[in-house]
């Protein structure tokens, strides 16, 4: 029987359902990057913070490791009680302030008395280094798009390749040696298509560079991912 359903569906382009099957593997798949993005997050935390800690237990001006944690209070700083509007918070605050805004934490070395700014470590979590992976891996599409779809202009005096042909070699050997395409294949090789758009749909809006747009099925085959049939 016709209905108003089958208008819509005909003029739908068919999209393959995946499998529950599939599904499986996919979430499989997202558990297995989020905990080789976490094993990453959890080694660059820790990088940073020893050396925030060698830097802060080290005099820099006699390499002595015998340091005192100070706060310094620092000139014309806020603190204490005020009222009205202020341009640190972007509008009308009341109330006190003290803490970060009115001192500064130094290290004083014990031996010869030096003083310098206390470092603070940065700590990475999964998502933002899922996240940025994910960039890199849209960067280095847009990348292969526009090494493909370069173009050329023999009549530009400033054009430094002989022709067409030439200019793609050299964009595409570009980026072969890059730290884009490395990085890529250490994350997301092995992995299924299908689990890369399912993080990317997660993100998209965020997405500085489309993913759709630069999506290319063979430049991901070749770079080592995989797909359902
Ligand atoms: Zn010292």
């Amino acid at each position: 029987m016709w209905s108003i359903f089958n208008l819509f569906k005909s003029k739908k382009p068919v999209k393959k359902q995946l499998t529950e099957e599939q599904l499986e593997i996919i979430k499989l798949e997202i558990q297995t990057i989020n905990k080789k993005c976490e094993a990453i997050a959890d080694s660059k935390s820790k990088d940073s913070r020893d050396r925030h800690e060698k830097e802060n237990s080290t005099c820099p001006k006699c390499k002595a490791t015998q340091t005192i944690d100070k706060f310094k209070r620092t000139k014309g700083a806020i603190s204490g009680r005020f009222s009205g509007t202020s341009g640190l918070f972007g509008g009308s605050s009341y109330g006190s302030i003290y803490g970060e805004l009115d001192t500064l934490e130094v290290n004083q070395c014990r031996i010869c008395g030096n003083e310098w700014k206390k470092t603070k470590p940065f700590y990475w979590s999964m998502r933002e280094i899922r996240t940025d992976h994910l960039n890199v891996l849209r960067r280095l599409l847009k990348d292969y798009k526009e090494a493909r779809e370069c173009k050329f202009d023999k009549s530009n005096l400033e054009e430094i390749y002989k022709s067409r042909e030439e200019k793609v070699e050299a964009f595409l050997k570009q980026i072969e040696d890059s730290y884009c395409k490395k990085e890529t294949i250490q994350i997301w090789e092995g992995f299924h298509i299908e689990t890369i758009k399912e993080l990317m749909k997660s993100e998209e809006e965020y997405a500085q560079i489309k993913w759709e747009e630069n999506y290319d099925e063979g430049t991901l085959l070749s770079l080592g991912l995989c797909k359902f049939n």
